[in-house]
């Protein structure tokens, strides 16, 4: 067990002024997350759970509580090839066990990017990625059971008969306890055809309702700037082969090391701005009309999902917020969108330098606090590797989202008025703080930024 001082990263609307450090404890098995856990123990609340900790809120800080990192719980405990299912440890990273189920010849289902993320923070965050078939659009819908420990020490085994609770644990962001095994289902290897297409932002508009409608995994890439949309579409076809690891390997690199590295770096040495993001943008076009259109045209949710955990740094320094729009509406807050982003910038001189990563999310019951629980949405991750300008920025794009009826999820969108998550989630936020406050009467989990939402 160690205690060191971790900095608070400024999101929300709450800000944290820290009087003394949080003591950051590295458990090793269940039975310490117990004893920290305990009533009687020495160690402080608030008790933040962290995974991989690439979240973009204040979700996994503590800053003169407890923060739980998990990493250190990275076993995979049993892979049962009959009754397709896998049984981990919460700090399991995705990419890891990614591969170690390849080697059985079975992969997890759903399509999700950033595959340094660790198993727990991906069932008690949100996850999400171009899934489509019949993958629930979060990684958390392929639990089925887990094993937690309560806010106040106990371990409760939590099983499929359970839906209920199952649904309440997904997307808790440790508000209900530590999350201390999982197990999720698993299935053959079932290879995908992709195909890239790339358009304006009104030819987009144009098929979006098309493309929300049917059954494709849709991952896209928008540069505002340039007006240009890179579509990255996956369907599930016999004749696919999805052997080949090396394309994704670099697609990933190239998307997640390489872009960021070089931008920072542009930021850097380019003074003028206008000669800045027009090489910034040129080189954002090249890369997607190289990397994604011409290296990558099959594969499986096992070949996307092999990468590296070792981008984690650089993946923690990018600054992100994302929200998620109804389907339905997408056509028109796409333009919306580009228009938003050049006033900004017009108006601020910032604007974000990677392109804005988009998703189509089926509808998703799994969740009590899922995002499309109602109805099929549209995330938008705006992202940025320029730290100066941003929390206004993020500011801008909450107010826009707002406007055009987003919803946010809790980990990955910044600048949420307190009371605007009962407007978007209604009755199931009521429900959810109800089971809350059963499971941590004293709240013992809740940190300023948590609060704001479910006190
Ligand atoms: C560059 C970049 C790209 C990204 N791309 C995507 C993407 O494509 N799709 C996407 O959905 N997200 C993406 N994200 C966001 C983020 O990676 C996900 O939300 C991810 O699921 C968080 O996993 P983590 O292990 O980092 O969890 P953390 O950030 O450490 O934790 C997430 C939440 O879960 C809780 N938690 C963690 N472990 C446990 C546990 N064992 N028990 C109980 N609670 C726990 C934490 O308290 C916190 O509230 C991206 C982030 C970055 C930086």
């Amino acid at each position: 067990m160690s205690a060191n001082p971790i900095q608070l990263r400024r999101s929300s609307r709450f800000r944290l002024h820290r009087l003394s450090g949080p003591t950051i404890i590295k458990p090793v098995n269940s039975r310490v997350i117990r004893d920290v856990l305990n009533p009687d123990s020495r160690y402080l609340p608030p008790f933040r759970p962290m995974g991989a900790n690439s979240s973009a809120t204040d979700c996994t800080s503590s800053s003169a509580g407890t923060v739980i990192d998990l990493t250190c719980l990275n076993r995979i405990k049993n892979i049962d090839a009959y009754g397709d299912t896998v049984t981990v440890q919460p700090g399991v990273r995705i990419g890891d066990l990614a591969r170690e189920l390849a080697a059985q010849g079975l992969e997890l289902g759903g399509s999700h990017d950033l595959m340094s993320r660790t198993v727990g923070g991906a069932v008690a965050g949100a996850c999400i990625g171009p899934a489509f078939g019949d993958d629930g659009a979060f990684f958390a819908s392929q639990v089925k059971s887990i094993r937690v420990i309560t806010p106040n020490g106990k371990p409760i085994e939590i099983r499929r008969s359970q839906q209920n609770l199952l649904n309440a644990y997904r997307l808790s962001f440790g508000m209900l306890g530590v999350i201390d095994e999982i197990t999720l289902k698993v299935r053959p290897i079932k290879p995908f055809a992709v195909t890239h297409r790339r358009c304006c932002f009104d030819q987009f508009a144009g098929v979006a309702e098309k493309l929300s409608n049917v059954d494709v995994g849709l991952k896209f890439y928008l540069l505002p700037f340039r007006d240009r949309v890179y579509l990255d579409l996956r369907r599930y076809s016999p004749a696919a082969r999805s052997t080949r690891r090396i394309p994704w390997k670099i697609k990933d690199w190239g998307e997640s090391t390489v872009l960021p590295k070089v931008f920072k770096s542009i930021n850097r040495i380019v003074p003028l701005a206008g000669v800045r993001y027009r090489l910034i943008d040129e080189i954002s076009q090249v890369t997607q009309g190289l990397v994604n259109n011409r290296l990558v045209s099959s594969g499986s949710n096992s070949t996307a999902q092999l990468s590296s955990t070792r981008k984690h740094d650089v993946a923690n320094s990018l600054y992100y917020s994302t929200w998620f729009f109804p389907a339905a509406d997408f056509a028109i807050v796409v333009q919306a969108y580009r228009d938003f982003c050049l006033r900004i910038h017009e108006s601020s001189n910032y604007r974000c330098d990677m392109p804005t990563v988009g998703f189509r999310i089926g509808r998703d019951t799994s969740a009590m606090l899922s995002p499309s629980f109602d109805e099929p949405m549209v995330a938008l991750r705006a992202i940025s590797t320029q730290a100066q300008g941003w929390e206004d920025f993020a500011i801008d794009f909450g107010d826009f989202a707002r406007h055009w009826g987003g919803v946010p999820i809790f980990n990955q969108t910044r600048d949420i008025p307190a009371d605007y998550p009962q407007q978007v989630f209604g009755s199931r936020l009521t429900f959810f703080r109800k089971i809350r406050r059963q499971f941590d009467p004293e709240n013992r989990m809740m940190n300023p930024f948590l609060s704001q939402y479910f006190l």
